[in-house]
């Protein structure tokens, strides 16, 4: 069978962005996935998912056809009868009509996120929605506390090139597990560690495969770390770890930071956290006397209802040190701000009415079901259009989720690559392209390329891409923009030139640009991007979001965390998987195989005093509802702490409902964000 390798990026919701060589067979199937060796960010790595990248794009369950709901909500394929493309498209779009016309266009919701990270598949959806007036989409699952708390001390989306943490001397990954999320860093801190014999400290609520690895685990209740960091500062400031001509040059205020701490010693933070005042003195010292120290600064802990104030804190520590001079030395939580790119086109910003209200993604569940906090003085929702996400697991709150999305007045066409939970809970469900099947561009949170995957294989079946769906969507609807009257690729081209970038020919063989700029600007040595040119230890919470007035200036523990209490005395954790990525690769063989089912890591006290042991069942729940897992014993955590990692398909949870029925769909401060790890519950044998 002729055989060829063909370049390609993985498009995942991951910082790593990988850049792909795919094993391609008669330009039909493909077989192994590796990393381009050529790409200096992957250096020839990938995770073991996307190596095996063929069992989902050849899955017997991808769907296939266009399929309209002919029996009851929630069974699946078997509710479904096919129908041909344009039955689908004229069907939905006389829904969307017809719902406008009865409550106005607001009550349309496109509802959208990052099953692909590629801007044209992901982000034109947001055309479609601006020339047509629909609700838009407070994009707060993710990203959003983290981006508040770095924006805060920073004042810009970059950081330090990952690749420079060859070049550290310590390496403290904050609220992450690269070695099962983003393996390609692991590939930097090996190096590090082999040429320089560089120190790696994980911070985390649990023993992850990537704390296994580190020289110190520091294991914080969850909730805590600006506790943390301000303590380490603490420390810094004490024993002259401080480098006070740095700051007087690059700081806006270090004589107040450093009062302000004054009492944030070791001791009040290790009450908060539950570390020993010896492991915070330990790291404070290590941290200080390393100049070339990096942080990664990762996502978990700022999924926590003081997720933006914990974040700022630990972006605080390399302005202290003055880390930030050094090669190999400051911190990066994301360079999705690198590269200006103008999205007038692909989103159709020019189209963009800013009286048309804006809903929260996370709050898909109050939304459905009526909160009149969300929905404000406007009409219900009574249509969603969904590309990239699965709501019905991903969204907390989970049943009113479920409750929402089995309305019969709800009008749900969903595009999908599989027949998820939400997908079965729709009307009209259309079968889409995979990556490796459509064109875009991708930029990275971990590295500075931008990338170009283009197709390498030919649509499966009958499936399209949501460029083209959200083409034929506005036609029918009679949707004006330019760039509905483009291919995907011409989009990207006319993108890059709106951006001053070189175009789509300019790209190297594999299809990435290194947009790494000079080592002063990367360092923010030229200046941080506030007004001042300084780093902000007061943070402006005023100028991030609205709801500002709790938020404490300095950086400190801010105690609105759902901390639990007599009757809800644990905290929970609903980790990422190594073989998950969010719910995409639940459903191939190899990834369940080995996650194997869904299962508490517990401390072993807690066990025993529950009567129970390894593989017994627990009932975990909270005033929201109750789930049933497997218990393990596992002492790499607090004994408050329990982590259950997913996400696992509802249907794998003995009740049909996952985890998410438990975490909270509050808002963090100061402007919205999910804080799935913010929960407390009760533990019970089940
Ligand atoms: S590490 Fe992340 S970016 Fe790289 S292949 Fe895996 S999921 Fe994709």
């Amino acid at each position: 069978m002729p055989l060829d390798i063909v370049p390609s990026v993985c498009p995942h919701d991951c910082p790593s962005a990988c850049a792909l060589e795919v094993e391609r067979f008669d330009g039909r199937r493909i077989g192994r996935v590796r990393g381009a060796a050529g790409q200096s960010y992957t250096r020839g790595v990938v995770c073991a998912k996307v190596a095996r990248y063929a069992e989902r794009q050849h899955h017997p369950a991808r769907l296939s056809r266009p399929l309209r709901r002919v029996g009851e909500k929630g069974i699946g394929e078997a509710a479904f009868m096919p129908i041909s493309w344009d039955d689908a498209l004229d069907e939905v779009a006389e829904k969307l009509t017809r719902a406008a016309q009865r409550h106005g266009s607001e009550t349309v919701w496109p509802y959208y996120y990052a099953g692909t990270m590629g801007l044209v598949q992901r982000d034109g959806i947001n055309r479609l929605r601006h020339a047509m007036r629909y609700s838009r989409e407070h994009l707060s699952i993710c990203s959003m506390l983290s981006d508040a708390g770095w924006l805060a001390g920073v004042g810009t989306k970059r950081g330090v090139d990952g690749r420079e943490i060859a070049k550290s001397d310590l390496i403290v990954v904050w609220g992450g597990n690269p070695v099962s999320t983003q393996v390609n860093l692991m590939t930097h801190v090996a190096a590090a560690r082999k040429e320089r014999g560089a120190k790696l400290v994980v911070v985390d609520p649990y023993r992850t495969a990537t704390a296994e690895q580190a020289d110190s685990h520091l294991a914080t209740l969850p909730g805590t770390d600006g506790a943390l960091a301000c303590a380490v500062m603490h420390v810094l400031f004490k024993e002259e770890f401080a480098d006070r001509d740095s700051m007087a040059r690059y700081a806006d205020d270090p004589d107040g930071l450093e009062a302000h701490l004054a009492t944030r010693d070791p001791a009040w933070a290790a009450r908060i956290t539950g570390l020993s005042e010896d492991e915070i003195l330990g790291f404070a010292r290590l941290y200080g006397r390393t100049k070339r120290s990096y942080i990664r600064v990762g996502y978990g802990f700022s999924r926590s209802r003081n997720g933006a104030a914990q974040l700022f804190a630990v972006t605080c520590l390399p302005a202290v040190t003055g880390a930030w001079a050094y090669e190999g030395g400051g911190a990066l939580y994301s360079n999705l701000g690198l590269v200006a790119l103008d999205l007038t086109l692909i989103e159709g910003l020019d189209r963009l009415d800013p009286a048309t209200r804006i809903l929260d993604q996370s709050r898909i569940g109050p939304v459905l079901t009526g909160d009149r906090r969300d929905l404000g003085d406007g009409p219900p929702v009574t249509a969603l259009f969904i590309q990239n996400t699965n709501p019905m697991v991903v969204a907390p709150e989970s049943a009113l989720v479920h409750r929402g999305f089995a309305r019969s007045d709800l009008f749900v066409c969903i595009h999908e690559q599989f027949m998820t939970e939400t997908a079965a809970m729709a009307d009209i469900v259309l079968p889409a392209t995979t990556f490796l099947e459509h064109d875009d561009i991708y930029p990275a949170g971990a590295h500075t390329y931008l990338q170009i995957g283009r197709a390498v294989l030919g649509p499966y079946a009958e499936c399209r891409s949501n460029h083209d769906v959200i083409c034929g969507l506005a036609e029918r609807l009679g949707a004006r923009h330019p760039g509905f009257a483009m291919s995907a690729i011409e989009l990207i081209d006319r993108t890059l030139r709106m951006s001053g970038l070189p175009n789509v020919e300019s790209f190297s063989q594999g299809g990435w640009l290194d947009c790494c700029p000079p080592f002063e600007t990367s360092h923010f040595l030229d200046g941080f991007a506030h007004a001042d040119g300084k780093f902000h230890f007061r943070a402006d919470w005023a100028a991030i979001g609205p709801h500002h007035a709790q938020l404490p200036v300095y950086p400190d523990h801010f105690a609105i965390i759902d901390a639990g209490d007599a009757e809800q005395p644990f905290r929970l954790i609903a980790a990422p998987s190594r073989s998950f990525l969010n719910t995409s690769f639940n459903n191939t063989p190899s990834s369940i195989a080995r996650e194997g089912r869904p299962t508490a890591l517990v401390h072993p006290e807690v066990l025993a005093e529950l009567g129970l042991r390894d593989g017994d069942r627990l009932r975990i729940g909270n005033r929201r509802g109750s789930v049933v897992v497997h218990a393990r014993g596992f002492d790499g955590l607090q004994v408050r702490v329990v982590i259950v990692e997913g996400l696992w398909p509802n249907h794998a949870f003995e009740e049909g409902i996952g985890i998410n029925l438990l975490t909270s769909a509050d808002p963090g401060l100061p402007r919205g964000g999910a804080v799935f790890h913010d929960t407390s519950v009760w533990l019970s044998p089940a």
